[in-house]
């Protein structure tokens, strides 16, 4: 996966790497996907959800250029894949999902692989996690057609960094945002594929 999915995209950070080598895919898809745990695709979860590409969360995780002191916000929690990722480069992990279903199955399954510094929530994650903010990074794995005013206000500002697909269920684009005091910067990654953020609003 990492020879051939990942380095000759241009993902390089030696740590986002090594965590990709050591992380047991497999155990974050049901038992009869996992000969496909580590394909070239993004897979099924229960509910109609996907465990994302494996390049898509290593470009993702690549973006945030974690330092390891990092208080972060994941939405949409999914099988805890990329929660595991980030858990491993950054100090803290808030993460939410709509389902409890996922919720209950991600937490049991990190818990099992004994990270401790994970908290996990149930809830619609437009409205983001106010009582823990700011966050130094926000990374959303569900696709909004613009980005939700709560999470940009919960990302500090002093260099915070949001990596979010922005689209239409046919037309995403996965989006990097700044946030430096009042200001933002914007770039496009690339084109992306996400479900969609799914808001009460
Ligand atoms: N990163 C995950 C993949 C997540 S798929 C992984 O590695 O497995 C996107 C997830 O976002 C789905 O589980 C979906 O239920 C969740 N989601 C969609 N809208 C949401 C919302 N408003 N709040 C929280 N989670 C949401």
């Amino acid at each position: 996966m990492v020879k051939q999915q990942l380095l000759p995209r241009g993902i390089n950070d030696p740590k986002v790497l090594e965590v990709f080598n050591k992380l047991p895919r497999q155990l974050f898809v049901s038992p009869e996907q996992r000969p496909l745990a580590y394909g070239d695709h993004p897979l099924t979860l229960s509910r109609g959800q996907t465990i994302s590409q494996p390049y898509i969360v290593a470009l993702m995780t690549q973006s945030l250029k974690l330092q390891g002191h990092e208080k972060i916000l994941e939405i949409g929690t999914g099988s805890g894949y990329q929660t595991a990722v980030l858990a491993e480069l950054a100090a803290r992990v808030y993460t939410m999902e709509r389902f409890a279903a996922l919720t209950e199955k991600a937490a049991a399954t990190l818990q099992k692989l004994g990270y401790q510094n994970i908290c996990f929530r149930t809830g619609d994650g437009a409205g983001g996690w106010p009582a823990e903010a700011p966050f130094d990074c926000i990374l959303v794995a569900a696709a909004p057609e613009n980005v939700p005013p709560a999470l940009l206000k919960q990302l500090t500002a002093d260099g915070g960094r949001l990596i979010i697909p922005l689209g239409s269920a046919l037309h995403q684009e996965l989006t990097l945002i700044i946030k430096e005091g009042e200001e933002t910067t914007r770039r496009v990654l690339c084109n992306c594929r996400f479900v969609p953020l799914v808001t009460e609003k």
